[in-house]
């Protein structure tokens, strides 16, 4: 699939209902998702893989990761309520995903997915509770050796700081990300927030020891 029909086709998929603030429900726009998910696929992250999308909402990364030829997606959400948009999404375009209803934040859930060859996410920024972001970054860590993230621009260092001994940065992409007014706190009908696509080899499964 070529990267402008991916794109199109993602972009057909329905967003949240009803956003909630609290879990950072934002949809990553179709561009930005076919982006991240061409770039992964390039690097021969997802074609034959088994790939995690933590976080994964109405389902646009999941979805497209098994449209671009992925063996095995799963997507890991919190709120059932988008997991129901999420399998009602993959249905309409084909694509074979298992949502699972799930907090990042339980212990017991990296034995529950097992591994994968590549996770997936946009995870909250932590703008409405702070280090949100943390336990995606460290379930990613701990369940495939290769992580993309969406971050807020600027949060390489914190990354670095936050992985180091146990990741390493390998890659850095740029992007933006159009935010409509969804929440009463928004201003503006679109803001446009820079972010960057980050790739993160986890050393566990390069050094066991680690
Ligand atoms: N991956 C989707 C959604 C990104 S928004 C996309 O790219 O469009 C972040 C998602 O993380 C939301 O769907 C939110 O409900 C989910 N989320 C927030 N906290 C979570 C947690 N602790 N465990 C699992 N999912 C969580």
């Amino acid at each position: 699939m070529k990267l402008k029909h991916l794109e199109m086709t993602l972009q057909r998929l329905s967003g949240f209902p009803r956003p909630q603030a609290a879990l950072e429900q934002y949809p990553t726009p179709a561009p930005l998702a076919a982006r991240l998910l061409y770039h992964a696929l390039m690097k021969g992250d997802i074609e034959g893989k088994s790939v995690c999308d933590l976080g994964s909402g109405t389902g646009i990364l999941a979805i497209g990761a098994a449209l671009l030829g992925a063996a095995m997606v799963k997507g890991i959400e919190i709120d059932q309520k988008a997991v129901e948009v999420a399998e009602a999404n993959a249905a309409q375009v084909g694509a074979d995903v298992e949502f699972i209803v799930a907090d990042v934040r339980d212990a017991a859930l990296p034995g529950r997915i097992a591994t994968c060859d590549t996770v997936i996410m946009n995870p909250p920024f932590g703008a409405q509770q702070a280090h949100a972001d943390r336990p995606f970054i460290d379930l990613a860590l701990k369940t495939a050796p290769v992580t993309y993230g969406i971050f807020n621009a600027g949060s390489t260092q914190f990354i670095e700081s936050y992985t180091a001994g146990r990741a390493k940065i390998t890659e850095k992409v740029g992007g933006v990300f159009p935010i409509k007014r969804t929440f009463s706190f928004h201003t503006k009908d679109t803001q446009d927030i820079e972010v960057e696509i980050l790739r993160l080899i986890g050393k566990r499964f390069t050094n066991p020891g680690a």
